[in-house]
């Protein structure tokens, strides 16, 4: 049969229909086991009972009433964020990219306050921040880039975990308001910054007035081991952005600002028609509250570090095998060579993986993933990789 859908995605020849925890089932009732969650999304894994509860009880009572009144829920949910993360306030939207949006446009807005009327925001090599024109301009990669000049202004790439490439760009330009920055970039291979990456950042964007704005959607939401991964470095960022895991697939983006930064943007300055309506904010409150209740993000660490320390044991004699690197349940396996087709062989074996910037696996499973799951899971991907490596 003809598809009538862009074909703007490489799809992998299978359908789900429905989902339990950490499986997925296909029509023939064949089950796999998902170590991706929908791209970070479904940490409580599938049809959690809490999430479909909160959308059965809300869309009972309300979905929509648009953002020209005040709606309880989204009270709720930014009183919840803030409290989380030693933020201020919240703008909610739809989307990672739309949180984004958002963040960049503070920064605009930063600029201009301070009689900057070009400012630029500097970024990252092999980073990923979207798809709109915004950010998929900020993103790091020319393969996002490719075919759509002209590209937005005002971002200045640098080189990820390079203290001294960011001071020597601010020193250089004094139309650079702030940096934008993944904690760990997800797109671009799991690269995991030294350990005082985000404490060095922080203390530049001190010296030079930037607002220091961190890139959480994939991140963020427990995936790392902690609610948002800047705190492990006990400082706070400018703005912060969140969305993947906040709804568990319900969507939902979310801005979060402090300080000077909360204060910026004003009446009519920036909006949503469905940013942060009763349903989506109620499926986000039933996620916090689930993972608070479960204790998920404390079993990320320590799940996280069972899978790796495991996989390290199991693939130590597999020289094709360069790093492996992971925080929480953010987990990278990098070879030697090029692996993009094991994504398919893992679908053989009815386990879905993925793979990013060309030669490192991406384990993100769900954070309610069961010990059994673990060692299925590691069983199936380990020989899968000894046998790819042949
Ligand atoms: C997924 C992702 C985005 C984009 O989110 P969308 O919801 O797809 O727009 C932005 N930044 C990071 C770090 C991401 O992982």
């Amino acid at each position: 049969m003809i598809s009538h859908i862009m074909p703007t995605y490489g799809r992998l020849p299978v359908t789900f229909e429905r989902g339990e925890g950490a499986w997925l089932f296909d029509a023939n009732n064949n089950r796999y086991l998902d170590a991706l969650s929908g791209i970070a999304v479904c940490s409580l894994g599938h049809a959690h009972p809490a999430v479909h509860k909160a959308i059965c009880e809300q869309s009972k009572k309300l979905i929509h009433t648009s953002n020209l009144y005040k709606i309880t829920a989204q009270e709720q949910l930014a009183d919840s964020l803030v409290k989380k993360s030693g933020m201020d306030n919240v703008f909610f939207c739809n989307s990672g990219a739309e949180a984004n949006e958002a963040a960049i446009k503070l920064a605009r807005k930063y600029g201009h306050e301070r009689g900057i009327e070009k400012p630029s925001i500097i970024v990252m090599d092999k980073s990923f921040h979207g798809r709109t024109l915004a950010t998929l301009s900020a993103t790091g990669n020319p393969k996002v880039q490719q075919g759509f000049a002209p590209l937005v202004e005002g971002f200045i790439r640098i080189p990820y975990n390079d203290i001294n490439a960011t001071e020597l760009a601010i020193k250089q330009d004094k139309n650079i308001v702030a940096i934008l920055v993944e904690p760990i970039q997800g797109e671009g291979g799991v690269n995991i910054p030294s350990d005082d990456y985000l404490n060095k950042l922080r203390s530049l964007c001190d010296q030079y007035d930037l607002l220091l704005m961190l890139d959480e959607i994939q991140t963020g939401v427990g995936r790392t081991g902690k609610f948002l991964a800047f705190q492990y470095n006990a400082i706070l960022p400018d703005v912060c952005t969140m969305a993947k895991a906040l709804g568990n697939g319900v969507p939902i983006g979310a801005c979060l600002a402090r300080g000077n930064a909360s204060k910026l943007l004003t009446a009519g300055m920036h909006g949503s028609t469905f940013g942060g309506n009763p349903l989506a904010c109620s499926a986000a409150l039933a996620v916090l509250i689930v993972m608070d209740e479960d204790n998920l993000i404390e079993q990320a660490i320590q799940k996280g570090n069972v899978i790796c320390s495991v996989f390290t044991e199991r693939l130590k004699k597999n020289m094709h095998v360069v790093d492996i690197r992971h925080k929480g349940l953010m987990i990278g396996i990098e070879l030697d060579k090029p692996c993009s087709d094991l994504v398919k062989l893992a679908l053989d074996q009815h386990l879905l993986i993925n793979v990013t910037n060309e030669t490192t696996i991406r384990l993100l499973p769900p954070l309610i993933i069961d010990n059994q799951q673990i060692n299925l899971l590691i069983d199936i991907l380990s020989t899968l990789i000894d046998e790819f490596t042949k």
